[in-house]
């Protein structure tokens, strides 16, 4: 079996022209949306994000700024800017770049944001919504993964998924979007006793954990749909040989640069999935994709 790519390019580009015609609805009652990016620091993959968060806003017709703040910044000041950005008319949805530098504390920072314009979903306001199947704002990547499943026609009423991590941020957010899709969830973690005979129940499973190739083939049960949401950059020369040995570009790519950015799932499952995510490629335009529809989404609900 090699498992079929479910690719997010085509969901992703879908989800942006909606997003893109919603923009043109407002422009005619002379509504522009616009996002406000508070970036603290100069994390290189940060920068990266933001970057292109700004591109698919110019692409779109969201009007949108960058605050960036210095790398010793206190939480007074990253608060300071948050409740300015709160204060704006002209800005619906304000997203936060993370990892905040460690002086500074992400909760305090979390709770100064207007509920309505937190267009990442993780204010306890937006997560409690969400918990009650209530939801305003649902966070970008666990969304954008329900939209790849639902256009890709993969069922989950009934079905037993397996979600392995319990992040904030993907974790527990994905868990909750699948139950209530009626799917029956189960989430793995640091702890978890036995993790591959739990993963190995999964019809559909979810690797969000940070390591690279983490997953392996007798995690997987056969036939399962498999979704990648790791991004991580190796180096080691044995790992980036191992992870790219059946893709001469990407392995061609990484000799040149000297690293890649690979998933959680080890390539030895598309041998056993039904379908698989790729990374890149899969999750990862999707999350940008849900962030411009929930800011377009977040000026309508103002205008
Ligand atoms: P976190 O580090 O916040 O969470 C990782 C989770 O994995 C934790 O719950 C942790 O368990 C669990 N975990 C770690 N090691 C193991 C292990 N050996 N066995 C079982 N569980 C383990 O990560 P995030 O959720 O923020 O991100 C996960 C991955 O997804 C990262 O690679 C990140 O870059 C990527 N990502 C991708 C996005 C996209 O757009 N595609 C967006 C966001 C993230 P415990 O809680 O017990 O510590």
């Amino acid at each position: 079996m090699t498992a079929l790519l479910l690719e997010g390019g085509t969901a992703a580009r879908a989800i942006r022209d909606e997003a893109a015609r919603e923009a043109r609805i407002l422009a005619t009652r002379g509504l522009r949306p616009g996002l406000g990016v508070l970036l603290v620091g100069d994390d290189p993959a940060s920068g990266v994000y933001v970057r292109s968060k700004a591109r698919a806003c110019e692409e779109l017709g969201i009007h949108h700024e960058t605050l960036a703040l210095a790398a010793t910044a206190t939480t007074a000041e990253v608060v300071a800017r948050v409740e300015e950005l709160n204060r704006r008319q002209d800005i619906h949805g304000i997203l936060v770049q993370l990892p905040l530098p460690s002086q500074v504390d992400a909760e305090r920072v979390l709770l100064a944001m207007d509920p309505e314009k937190d267009v990442d979903g993780f204010h306890p306001t937006n997560v409690g919504l969400l918990v009650q199947k209530r939801p305003r704002f649902v966070p970008c990547t666990p969304a954008g993964i329900m939209e790849l499943l639902r256009r890709s026609g993969v069922p989950l009423s009934g079905r037993r998924a397996v979600v392995l991590g319990r992040s904030d941020i993907v974790g527990k957010p994905m868990a909750l979007l699948l139950l209530h899709a009626d799917a029956t969830v189960t989430v793995c973690h640091s702890k978890t006793r036995d993790l591959a005979a739990v993963t190995r129940e999964a019809e559909v499973l979810v690797a969000a954990i940070g390591k690279p190739g983490f997953v392996k083939a007798d995690h997987v049960r056969p036939g399962a749909v498999v979704v990648d949401v790791g991004i991580n950059r190796i180096e080691d020369p044995g790992l980036a040989e191992e992870m790219l040995a059946g893709d001469p570009r990407r392995l061609s790519a990484y000799r040149s640069r000297g690293y890649a950015i690979v998933g959680d799932v080890h390539p030895a499952v598309a041998g056993r999935a039904a379908a698989l995510t790729p990374v890149p490629g899969g999750v990862g335009p999707l999350t940008i994709a849900l962030l411009m529809k929930n800011t377009v989404e977040a000026a309508r609900r103002r205008g």
